[in-house]
């Protein structure tokens, strides 16, 4: 957990352009973020988050096999307020 928060924070640092926005950047990377090893991020362990839009709303990545997630209404890092598709 804190090896691939580390490795995000790498990552994130090395900058890859900006698409939708996010919170912070904390986030930005965990959304963002893809390994070479797992071409679907759902059956990626290092994947925490999945953001999806229409409508906007962050997910926990629940990984049991399956695509589904947990809706959070808040970042965990800054605390932000999310859209959560029920607004
Ligand atoms: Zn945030
Ligand atoms: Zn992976």
């Amino acid at each position: 957990m804190m090896a691939a928060i580390d490795r995000l924070r790498r990552s994130a640092n090395a900058g890859v352009g900006c698409m939708a926005q996010h919170c912070c950047e904390m986030m930005r990377s965990n959304v963002e973020n893809s390994c070479d090893a797992h071409e679907d991020r759902f059956d990626c362990p290092d994947c925490l988050l999945h953001y999806s839009t229409d409508p906007d709303r962050y997910g926990l990545i629940i990984h049991d096999g399956g695509s589904s997630t947990i809706t959070i209404s808040y970042c965990p890092w800054c605390n932000t307020k999310l859209p959560n598709g029920l607004d």
